[in-house]
Protein backbone atom coordinates (compact mmCIF):
# COMPACT_ATOMS: atom_id res chain seq x y z
CA UNK A 1 0.00 0.00 0.00
CA UNK A 2 1.32 3.36 -1.04
CA UNK A 3 1.17 6.16 1.45
CA UNK A 4 1.11 9.84 0.29
CA UNK A 5 1.52 12.92 2.42
CA UNK A 6 0.44 16.22 0.42
CA UNK A 7 1.55 19.13 2.70
CA UNK A 8 0.83 17.56 5.79
CA UNK A 9 0.99 20.39 8.33
CA UNK A 10 0.45 19.96 12.47
CA UNK A 11 -0.06 23.17 14.35
CA UNK A 12 -0.35 23.14 18.59
CA UNK A 13 -1.73 26.18 19.91
CA UNK A 14 0.81 27.26 22.72
CA UNK A 15 -0.12 26.44 25.92
CA UNK A 16 -0.43 29.43 28.57
CA UNK A 17 -1.49 33.43 27.68
CA UNK A 18 1.85 34.49 25.66
CA UNK A 19 2.78 30.82 24.21
CA UNK A 20 3.40 30.44 20.51
CA UNK A 21 2.80 28.04 18.24
CA UNK A 22 4.20 25.35 17.50
CA UNK A 23 4.26 24.03 13.80
CA UNK A 24 5.36 20.43 14.48
CA UNK A 25 5.34 19.62 10.99
CA UNK A 26 5.87 21.84 8.86
CA UNK A 27 3.94 20.91 5.08
CA UNK A 28 5.55 17.34 4.65
CA UNK A 29 5.08 16.07 1.01
CA UNK A 30 6.58 12.78 0.03
CA UNK A 31 4.94 9.35 -1.62
CA UNK A 32 6.00 6.19 0.72
CA UNK A 33 6.70 3.64 -1.63
CA UNK A 34 4.50 0.52 -2.12
CA UNK A 35 6.25 -1.99 0.36
CA UNK A 36 8.55 -0.30 1.45
CA UNK A 37 10.38 0.32 5.64
CA UNK A 38 11.10 4.37 5.56
CA UNK A 39 13.14 5.85 8.78
CA UNK A 40 11.39 8.73 9.93
CA UNK A 41 14.66 10.40 12.06
CA UNK A 42 15.57 13.68 13.55
CA UNK A 43 16.37 14.58 16.94
CA UNK A 44 13.59 14.95 20.12
CA UNK A 45 11.00 17.34 19.10
CA UNK A 46 11.54 17.45 15.61
CA UNK A 47 7.93 16.32 14.28
CA UNK A 48 8.12 12.67 14.36
CA UNK A 49 5.98 10.96 16.25
CA UNK A 50 2.74 13.98 14.98
CA UNK A 51 3.65 12.76 11.68
CA UNK A 52 2.94 9.05 12.68
CA UNK A 53 0.11 9.74 14.61
CA UNK A 54 -1.43 12.05 11.52
CA UNK A 55 -0.83 8.74 10.03
CA UNK A 56 -2.49 6.53 12.18
CA UNK A 57 -5.24 9.09 12.77
CA UNK A 58 -4.64 9.71 16.15
CA UNK A 59 -3.85 13.41 15.02
CA UNK A 60 -5.40 15.28 13.03
CA UNK A 61 -3.80 17.37 10.12
CA UNK A 62 -4.36 21.48 10.81
CA UNK A 63 -3.44 21.67 6.71
CA UNK A 64 -2.82 18.68 4.00
CA UNK A 65 -4.09 15.08 3.01
CA UNK A 66 -2.88 11.37 3.46
CA UNK A 67 -3.94 9.07 1.09
CA UNK A 68 -3.56 5.44 1.51
CA UNK A 69 -3.35 3.95 -2.22
CA UNK A 70 -5.81 6.25 -4.04
CA UNK A 71 -8.17 6.41 -1.41
CA UNK A 72 -7.85 9.69 0.77
CA UNK A 73 -8.32 8.74 4.42
CA UNK A 74 -7.80 12.13 5.77
CA UNK A 75 -10.82 12.02 7.80
CA UNK A 76 -11.18 8.04 8.47
CA UNK A 77 -11.16 7.53 12.13
CA UNK A 78 -7.88 5.39 13.07
CA UNK A 79 -10.13 1.90 13.56
CA UNK A 80 -11.23 2.16 9.95
CA UNK A 81 -7.85 3.38 8.60
CA UNK A 82 -6.79 -0.80 8.41
CA UNK A 83 -2.91 0.27 10.62
CA UNK A 84 -1.00 -1.22 12.97
CA UNK A 85 0.58 0.69 15.84
CA UNK A 86 3.25 0.02 18.22
CA UNK A 87 4.74 2.30 20.56
CA UNK A 88 8.16 2.90 22.54
CA UNK A 89 6.63 1.23 25.78
CA UNK A 90 4.80 -1.68 24.85
CA UNK A 91 1.36 -1.01 26.40
CA UNK A 92 0.45 -4.59 27.21
CA UNK A 93 -2.70 -5.15 29.03
CA UNK A 94 -1.05 -6.41 32.25
CA UNK A 95 -4.23 -8.65 33.07
CA UNK A 96 -4.32 -10.79 30.21
CA UNK A 97 -2.26 -13.46 28.61
CA UNK A 98 -0.47 -13.01 25.57
CA UNK A 99 -2.52 -14.54 23.90
CA UNK A 100 -5.31 -12.73 25.22
CA UNK A 101 -3.28 -9.78 24.60
CA UNK A 102 -2.91 -10.54 20.74
CA UNK A 103 -6.31 -11.01 20.10
CA UNK A 104 -7.56 -7.93 21.60
CA UNK A 105 -7.79 -6.16 18.18
CA UNK A 106 -9.53 -9.04 16.68
CA UNK A 107 -12.34 -9.00 19.60
CA UNK A 108 -14.61 -6.00 18.42
CA UNK A 109 -14.89 -6.91 14.41
CA UNK A 110 -18.64 -7.03 13.13
CA UNK A 111 -20.83 -8.36 10.71
CA UNK A 112 -19.35 -10.30 8.08
CA UNK A 113 -15.23 -9.34 9.56
CA UNK A 114 -16.06 -11.34 13.03
CA UNK A 115 -14.23 -13.97 13.92
CA UNK A 116 -14.69 -17.01 15.79
CA UNK A 117 -12.73 -18.19 18.93
CA UNK A 118 -11.04 -20.72 17.42
CA UNK A 119 -10.28 -18.17 14.00
CA UNK A 120 -9.08 -15.82 16.52
CA UNK A 121 -6.45 -18.04 18.56
CA UNK A 122 -5.14 -19.37 15.08
CA UNK A 123 -4.61 -15.66 13.94
CA UNK A 124 -2.28 -14.94 17.36
CA UNK A 125 -0.11 -18.29 17.31
CA UNK A 126 0.45 -16.87 13.40
CA UNK A 127 0.88 -13.74 14.21
CA UNK A 128 3.22 -15.16 17.14
CA UNK A 129 5.16 -17.59 15.10
CA UNK A 130 5.96 -14.56 13.07
CA UNK A 131 7.42 -12.94 16.08
CA UNK A 132 8.99 -16.37 17.12
CA UNK A 133 6.65 -16.14 20.69
CA UNK A 134 4.94 -19.09 19.83
CA UNK A 135 5.79 -20.68 23.26
CA UNK A 136 4.72 -17.68 25.45
CA UNK A 137 1.10 -17.69 24.73
CA UNK A 138 -0.07 -18.48 28.16
CA UNK A 139 1.73 -16.23 29.86
CA UNK A 140 1.16 -12.75 31.40
CA UNK A 141 3.36 -9.45 30.30
CA UNK A 142 4.79 -9.46 33.68
CA UNK A 143 6.31 -12.75 33.39
CA UNK A 144 8.00 -11.61 29.60
CA UNK A 145 11.42 -9.41 29.31
CA UNK A 146 11.10 -6.40 27.50
CA UNK A 147 12.28 -7.83 24.59
CA UNK A 148 9.26 -10.03 24.57
CA UNK A 149 6.67 -7.37 25.45
CA UNK A 150 7.72 -5.74 22.37
CA UNK A 151 7.25 -8.46 20.26
CA UNK A 152 3.82 -9.10 21.49
CA UNK A 153 2.92 -5.60 20.96
CA UNK A 154 4.39 -6.21 17.33
CA UNK A 155 1.98 -9.44 17.01
CA UNK A 156 -0.59 -7.61 18.10
CA UNK A 157 0.00 -4.76 15.44
CA UNK A 158 0.21 -7.32 12.95
CA UNK A 159 -2.84 -9.84 13.64
CA UNK A 160 -5.16 -7.99 11.53
CA UNK A 161 -2.77 -7.72 8.67
CA UNK A 162 -2.50 -4.27 9.07
CA UNK A 163 -2.25 -1.74 5.33
CA UNK A 164 0.28 0.43 6.89
CA UNK A 165 2.57 -0.62 10.04
CA UNK A 166 3.68 2.04 11.91
CA UNK A 167 6.31 2.37 14.66
CA UNK A 168 7.47 4.67 17.11
CA UNK A 169 10.62 4.21 19.11
CA UNK A 170 9.85 0.46 19.47
CA UNK A 171 13.27 -0.32 20.17
CA UNK A 172 13.86 2.80 23.32
CA UNK A 173 13.39 0.72 25.99
CA UNK A 174 15.38 -2.66 25.12
CA UNK A 175 19.11 -3.08 26.16
CA UNK A 176 21.97 -2.55 23.45
CA UNK A 177 21.86 -6.15 22.62
CA UNK A 178 18.18 -6.62 22.31
CA UNK A 179 17.76 -3.52 20.61
CA UNK A 180 20.12 -5.11 17.49
CA UNK A 181 18.08 -8.78 17.41
CA UNK A 182 14.70 -6.97 17.53
CA UNK A 183 15.54 -4.52 14.99
CA UNK A 184 16.84 -6.89 12.37
CA UNK A 185 13.93 -8.88 13.51
CA UNK A 186 11.21 -6.02 12.45
CA UNK A 187 13.19 -5.59 9.00
CA UNK A 188 12.56 -9.75 8.74
CA UNK A 189 8.93 -9.49 9.40
CA UNK A 190 8.68 -6.56 6.85
CA UNK A 191 10.59 -8.13 4.20
CA UNK A 192 8.41 -11.10 4.63
CA UNK A 193 5.61 -9.67 4.52
CA UNK A 194 6.19 -6.41 2.49
CA UNK A 195 3.72 -3.77 4.89
CA UNK A 196 4.44 -0.62 3.99
CA UNK A 197 6.22 0.78 7.49
CA UNK A 198 7.16 3.80 9.08
CA UNK A 199 9.77 3.57 11.65
CA UNK A 200 10.45 6.35 13.71
CA UNK A 201 13.66 6.69 15.61
CA UNK A 202 16.03 9.93 16.83
CA UNK A 203 18.97 6.96 16.47
CA UNK A 204 20.54 7.64 12.95
CA UNK A 205 22.23 4.57 13.39
CA UNK A 206 19.33 2.41 13.78
CA UNK A 207 17.54 4.39 11.11
CA UNK A 208 20.25 3.87 8.86
CA UNK A 209 20.73 0.08 8.84
CA UNK A 210 16.97 -0.80 9.31
CA UNK A 211 15.44 1.45 6.08
CA UNK A 212 14.76 1.26 2.66
CA UNK A 213 14.29 5.57 2.84
CA UNK A 214 15.17 7.62 5.34
CA UNK A 215 14.00 10.92 6.08
CA UNK A 216 15.44 13.57 7.83
CA UNK A 217 13.48 16.01 10.05
CA UNK A 218 14.63 18.92 11.58
CA UNK A 219 12.09 21.22 13.97
CA UNK A 220 8.97 20.29 11.70
CA UNK A 221 10.70 20.57 8.53
CA UNK A 222 11.66 17.85 5.89
CA UNK A 223 15.83 18.45 5.17
CA UNK A 224 16.68 15.35 2.96
CA UNK A 225 14.74 12.04 1.68
CA UNK A 226 16.77 9.22 0.00
CA UNK A 227 18.30 5.98 0.57
CA UNK A 228 20.64 5.75 3.71
CA UNK A 229 23.90 5.67 2.13
CA UNK A 230 22.83 8.53 -0.43
CA UNK A 231 22.36 10.99 2.35
CA UNK A 232 25.34 9.82 4.27
CA UNK A 233 26.84 10.06 1.03
CA UNK A 234 25.64 13.64 -0.20
CA UNK A 235 24.09 15.51 2.46
CA UNK A 236 22.06 18.53 1.50
CA UNK A 237 23.58 20.75 4.57
CA UNK A 238 25.44 20.97 7.53
CA UNK A 239 22.40 19.76 9.83
CA UNK A 240 22.20 16.25 8.07
CA UNK A 241 26.19 15.76 7.66
CA UNK A 242 26.10 15.93 11.42
CA UNK A 243 23.28 13.99 12.49
CA UNK A 244 24.41 10.86 10.19
CA UNK A 245 27.53 8.70 11.02
CA UNK A 246 29.45 7.41 14.08
CA UNK A 247 31.99 8.86 15.02
CA UNK A 248 30.29 11.98 13.66
CA UNK A 249 31.97 14.13 11.07
CA UNK A 250 34.96 16.13 11.79
CA UNK A 251 34.49 19.82 11.00
CA UNK A 252 36.60 22.56 10.15
CA UNK A 253 37.21 26.30 9.46
CA UNK A 254 38.18 26.02 6.33
CA UNK A 255 38.53 29.03 2.98
CA UNK A 256 38.60 28.29 -0.74
CA UNK A 257 41.50 30.47 -2.35
CA UNK A 258 42.10 30.26 -6.32
CA UNK A 259 40.42 26.59 -6.12
CA UNK A 260 42.54 25.11 -3.36
CA UNK A 261 40.78 24.16 0.34
CA UNK A 262 42.94 25.82 2.64
CA UNK A 263 42.59 24.09 6.69
CA UNK A 264 44.87 26.90 8.52
CA UNK A 265 47.46 27.25 6.41
CA UNK A 266 47.47 23.87 4.73
CA UNK A 267 46.18 23.98 1.22
CA UNK A 268 44.63 19.86 1.65
CA UNK A 269 42.20 19.50 -1.73
CA UNK A 270 41.81 20.69 -5.17
CA UNK A 271 38.24 21.95 -5.11
CA UNK A 272 37.24 23.04 -8.63
CA UNK A 273 33.94 25.29 -9.28
CA UNK A 274 33.88 26.94 -5.60
CA UNK A 275 34.54 31.04 -5.86
CA UNK A 276 37.32 32.12 -2.84
CA UNK A 277 35.11 32.37 0.23
CA UNK A 278 34.98 31.07 3.84
CA UNK A 279 33.49 27.30 4.06
CA UNK A 280 32.83 25.11 7.13
CA UNK A 281 34.26 22.12 6.05
CA UNK A 282 33.30 18.17 7.08
CA UNK A 283 35.51 15.20 6.68
CA UNK A 284 34.20 11.95 7.53
CA UNK A 285 36.25 9.77 9.65
CA UNK A 286 37.28 7.22 7.03
CA UNK A 287 38.41 10.14 4.85
CA UNK A 288 41.79 10.58 5.77
CA UNK A 289 44.60 8.89 4.09
CA UNK A 290 47.75 8.64 6.29
CA UNK A 291 50.77 9.63 4.27
CA UNK A 292 54.08 11.30 5.32
CA UNK A 293 54.34 13.42 2.84
CA UNK A 294 50.11 14.08 3.46
CA UNK A 295 49.08 17.83 2.94
CA UNK A 296 47.17 17.94 5.83
CA UNK A 297 49.35 18.04 9.73
CA UNK A 298 47.42 17.24 12.63
CA UNK A 299 49.15 17.00 16.18
CA UNK A 300 48.61 13.26 17.24
CA UNK A 301 46.75 13.28 20.48
CA UNK A 302 46.44 9.01 20.66
CA UNK A 303 46.07 5.77 18.43
CA UNK A 304 42.84 3.92 19.63
CA UNK A 305 43.00 -0.16 17.95
CA UNK A 306 39.95 -1.34 17.12
CA UNK A 307 41.25 -4.41 15.16
CA UNK A 308 40.01 -4.30 11.61
CA UNK A 309 40.79 -0.68 11.75
CA UNK A 310 42.66 1.62 14.24
CA UNK A 311 41.11 5.63 15.08
CA UNK A 312 43.87 8.34 14.99
CA UNK A 313 42.93 10.75 17.52
CA UNK A 314 45.01 14.17 16.72
CA UNK A 315 44.22 17.84 16.68
CA UNK A 316 44.28 20.88 15.02
CA UNK A 317 43.66 24.59 15.51
CA UNK A 318 41.24 25.03 12.98
CA UNK A 319 39.23 22.10 14.03
CA UNK A 320 35.69 23.20 15.68
CA UNK A 321 35.52 20.15 17.74
CA UNK A 322 38.61 19.38 20.56
CA UNK A 323 39.46 16.56 18.77
CA UNK A 324 39.61 14.87 15.25
CA UNK A 325 38.64 11.28 14.82
CA UNK A 326 40.41 9.49 11.93
CA UNK A 327 39.47 5.75 11.06
CA UNK A 328 42.63 3.71 9.34
CA UNK A 329 42.93 0.41 7.96
CA UNK A 330 44.72 -1.43 10.74
CA UNK A 331 47.46 -2.51 8.17
CA UNK A 332 48.89 0.99 8.80
CA UNK A 333 50.78 1.95 11.95
CA UNK A 334 51.66 4.96 13.99
CA UNK A 335 54.45 5.67 15.85
CA UNK A 336 53.05 6.81 19.12
CA UNK A 337 56.99 7.97 20.53
CA UNK A 338 58.18 9.50 17.14
CA UNK A 339 57.52 12.94 16.59
CA UNK A 340 53.94 14.21 17.65
CA UNK A 341 52.78 15.28 13.93
CA UNK A 342 50.12 13.34 11.90
CA UNK A 343 49.78 14.20 8.18
CA UNK A 344 46.91 12.93 6.33
CA UNK A 345 45.87 13.30 2.44
CA UNK A 346 41.86 13.50 2.22
CA UNK A 347 39.93 11.53 0.01
CA UNK A 348 37.84 14.21 -1.92
CA UNK A 349 34.42 12.03 -1.61
CA UNK A 350 34.68 12.64 2.13
CA UNK A 351 35.14 16.13 2.33
CA UNK A 352 32.20 17.90 2.54
CA UNK A 353 31.73 21.92 2.07
CA UNK A 354 29.32 24.05 3.61
CA UNK A 355 28.28 27.76 3.57
CA UNK A 356 29.27 29.69 6.71
CA UNK A 357 26.21 31.48 7.47
CA UNK A 358 23.82 29.24 6.05
CA UNK A 359 25.11 25.42 6.55
CA UNK A 360 23.85 24.71 2.92
CA UNK A 361 26.18 22.37 0.88
CA UNK A 362 28.95 24.20 -1.36
CA UNK A 363 29.73 21.58 -4.05
CA UNK A 364 32.70 20.90 -6.07
CA UNK A 365 34.00 19.23 -8.78
P1 LIG B 1 9.33 13.85 18.20
O1 LIG B 1 8.45 12.64 18.14
O2 LIG B 1 10.16 14.06 16.97
O3 LIG B 1 10.18 13.88 19.43
P2 LIG B 1 6.85 15.30 18.46
O4 LIG B 1 6.15 15.03 17.18
O5 LIG B 1 6.39 14.53 19.65
O6 LIG B 1 8.41 15.16 18.27
O7 LIG B 1 6.70 16.85 18.81
C1 LIG B 1 6.96 17.88 17.88
C2 LIG B 1 6.71 19.23 18.53
O8 LIG B 1 5.30 19.38 18.78
C3 LIG B 1 7.38 19.43 19.86
O9 LIG B 1 7.78 20.76 19.95
C4 LIG B 1 6.30 19.12 20.86
O10 LIG B 1 6.51 19.80 22.07
C5 LIG B 1 5.06 19.59 20.15
N1 LIG B 1 3.85 18.85 20.53
C6 LIG B 1 3.64 17.51 20.32
N2 LIG B 1 2.44 17.14 20.75
C7 LIG B 1 1.85 18.27 21.26
C8 LIG B 1 0.56 18.55 21.86
N3 LIG B 1 -0.34 17.59 22.01
N4 LIG B 1 0.34 19.81 22.25
C9 LIG B 1 1.25 20.79 22.09
N5 LIG B 1 2.46 20.59 21.52
C10 LIG B 1 2.76 19.36 21.11
MG1 LIG C 1 8.34 11.04 19.51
Amino acid sequence: MKVTLEHLTKKFAGRGRKAKEVVAVNDFTFEIPDGKLVGLLGPSGCGKSTTLFMICGLESPTEGKIFFGEEDVTEIPPENRGVGIVFQNYALYPHLTVRQNITFPLENLKGKDKLTKQEMNERALEAAKLVQIDELLDRKPSELSGGQQQRVAIARAMVKTPRVLLLDEPLSNLDARLRLQTREEIRRIQRETKITTVFVTHDQEEAMSISDLIVVMKEGVVQQIGKPQDVYDDPINLFVAKFLGTPQINMFDGRVEGGKLYIGSDAVLDVNGVSDREVEVGVRPEGFILREDGAFGCDLVRVEVMGRDISVVSANKASQNPTIRSIIDAENSVDEDGDKVVRFDLKPSKVLLFDRSTGARVRFE
